[in-house]
């Protein structure tokens, strides 16, 4: 609890993999700042607290909760429930939270085939008896309990309401830099906050407008995976044959992968006004395939765009690798689909 009066900060991880908080330790000498302005509430990467600590504090008593993690499993779900309670200004940080992330690509499949995929059949496992996680086990001390593994990820929106989003994966420091700024200044001088439910800490065009990279409205025959070329620099990389989501994809954090070669995964998200990244870059992708010569047959044409377009692996993973939770398919549909 705080003694001096300080605005009260959290950061807490569900499903993520700890990129985010680095995210925050990342903004350099900036965390001085933070130190000064702010009494940590929760954060348990840093700071030894306890969940019974939270729930120790009055309703709203936390100023501004970073929320970091895609909801997977009852743990995950019960601390988001009891942080938007606790807090005033309840924060989706980072892809994960935002809109699933790495983790949502698990509603591509079902929950027992991701259970039996990551215990039973990995080949670093050594599982004989071929035991899966239980969520309650009896031991002659008592029972023990684990979280209940989800059928379907959630977006952090998806389970409470959410007051901003800062999307990434990570989120670049000096966009939680920004951020914060802005966050430091309502709280201490009264300055407006942006609207809720705005997402911030990004731009507001396609990654494309920020990128370097020259495109000359070449069209392509074939996709490559990064390690089958080498790019010429300068040059756009979806023209090349790379697939980048530059096109689909939400501003902000300068264009860093295609200026070093690697195609823009699309962790920033969609773009305004668009529901589904994936689709978004699906006409992106169409617009730079070579659809063949004037007059070719329509089959003939199908055919050359399928071929183009199989050169892609794992397309669903390709264009809905961070946005799978809020996308239109949300989740393979199979007959456990009603399930949590
Ligand atoms: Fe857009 Fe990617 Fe081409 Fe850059 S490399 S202009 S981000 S498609």
């Amino acid at each position: 609890m705080s003694v001096n009066g300080k605005p009260k900060l959290a950061m807490y991880w569900a499903a993520a993999c700890g990129g985010c908080e680095i995210s925050v330790l990342n903004i350099g000498e900036h965390i001085l700042t933070v130190d000064e302005v702010f009494d940590l509430a929760f954060f348990p990467c840093i700071a030894d607290f306890k969940t019974v600590d939270v729930r120790g504090y009055p309703d709203g008593y936390i100023d501004v909760c970073l929320f970091n993690g895609a909801i997977r499993n009852s743990e995950n779900e019960e601390m988001a429930r009891l942080l938007r309670k606790k807090s005033k200004i309840l924060v989706a940080y980072g892809s994960c939270a935002y809109e699933g992330c790495i983790p949502a690509l698990a509603n591509l499949t079902s929950k027992e085939a991701t259970l039996e995929t990551v215990f039973l059949n990995n080949p670093t496992i050594d599982n004989p008896d071929r035991v899966l996680p239980q969520p309650a086990y009896s031991v002659p001390e008592g029972e023990l309990e684990i979280p209940e593994f989800y059928h379907t990820v959630k977006a952090l929106d998806q389970v409470v309401d959410v007051d901003y989003y800062i999307p990434g994966c990570p989120p670049e420091p000096h966009q939680v830099w920004a951020v914060l700024q802005v966050v430091v200044a309502a709280l201490l001088d009264g300055a407006p906050l942006p609207p809720k439910g705005s997402i911030v800490g990004a731009g507001d065009v396609a990654v494309c407008e920020e990128c370097p990279l020259e495109k000359r409205e070449k069209t392509i025959t074939r996709f490559y995976r990064p390690y089958e070329i080498t790019p010429q620099p300068g040059l756009c990389l979806l023209e090349q044959g790379l697939v980048c989501l530059g096109p689909a994809t939400r501003s902000g954090c300068g264009a860093l992968c295609p200026q070093v070669g690697m195609g823009c995964r699309g962790c920033y998200g969609p773009l305004p006004g668009v529901e589904d990244q994936g689709a978004k870059m699906l006409s992106a992708i169409a617009s730079v395939i070579d659809a063949g010569e004037a007059g070719m047959e329509e089959a003939e044409l199908d055919r050359v765009i399928e071929e183009a377009v199989a050169t892609i692996p794992d397309p669903a993973g390709t264009f809905y690798r961070f946005s799978m939770a809020h996308s239109i398919l949300r989740r393979a549909n199979d007959s456990q689909s009603d399930k949590v």
